[in-house]
């Protein structure tokens, strides 16, 4: 694998844009270097500048099965308007046929939806990155969503599948994302404009009331008071055990 100095790196990538953060890692890795994408707005800030820098990449989608429909909208948008690269990952079991092994809706239950999450999210894009012996995932996270991720940097390693991870527009305020959507015409999920801030699968979203934390509104059924239960799901390395 291409050894990178982590400390170098992110300071040589603290001063560049967020295409050119992209054309770094595709630089070094190739085809290895991959976007994953959510489809919510900051995917679609990513897709679009793939799609502007003609990169032939993947960008790899995990289809958990209990997504909204407008989210699978928003991929076959970007496919009709720019043909990009889109490679859609699977879960192992269909809905129907985990909740007839499991006899519950996992995802109703605090422990099951950690199993849900991770047999539905995780362990298809780990297992999609591993097979491709990709070793550069790229994705939305910024600083401005707070907790864990406003002390991030922006290359890390992933040992998931012994690669890195890249933030290319980790230091994007609000204002910034709204401004490259805006001025690009860019299409934007529809949910985004009805009150749900951060977007997941369909059983497991709520929008939210102003005031509310933007991801009040993830798993808001496992949460007995406002601090506590699930606020990730662990696709993104950061957001789970690892930094
Ligand atoms: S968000 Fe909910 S339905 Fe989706 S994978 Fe996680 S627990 Fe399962």
């Amino acid at each position: 694998m291409t050894q990178l100095d982590l400390d170098a790196s992110n300071r040589e990538l603290a001063s560049l844009s967020a295409r050119d953060r992209i054309a770094w890692g595709v630089s070094r890795f190739g085809q290895k270097a991959v976007l994953l994408s959510s489809m919510q707005q900051t995917s679609s800030v990513l897709m679009h500048l793939f799609h502007a820098m003609k990169l032939p990449n993947e960008i790899l989608f995990v289809d958990t099965g209990f997504h909204f429909h407008e989210t699978l909208a928003v991929r076959d948008e970007f496919l009709r308007r720019y043909g990009l690269n889109v490679v859609t990952l699977y879960p192992k079991n269909t809905p129907e046929r985990q909740e007839q092994l499991y006899g519950v809706k996992l995802y109703q239950f605090s422990d099951g939806q950690k199993q849900c999450c991770d047999m539905r999210k995780e362990q298809p894009f780990v297992e999609a990155m591993k097979k491709a012996g990709h070793q550069l995932v790229m994705n939305g996270l910024r600083r401005a969503d707070g907790g864990k991720r406003s002390s991030i940097d922006f290359l890390g390693t992933d040992p998931r599948f012994d690669g890195y991870k890249l933030n290319p527009i980790l230091d994007w305020t609000d204002e910034q994302l709204t401004e490259y959507l805006e001025s690009n015409n860019v299409f934007v999920h529809p949910l985004h404009a009805k009150q749900y801030p951060s977007i997941g699968c369909a059983c497991c979203t709520t929008p939210v009331e102003p005031g509310e934390d933007p991801r009040a509104g993830r798993w808001r059924h496992l949460r007995t008071k406002d601090d506590d239960g699930p606020r990730y799901c662990g696709i993104n390395f950061s957001d789970g055990s690892g930094i």
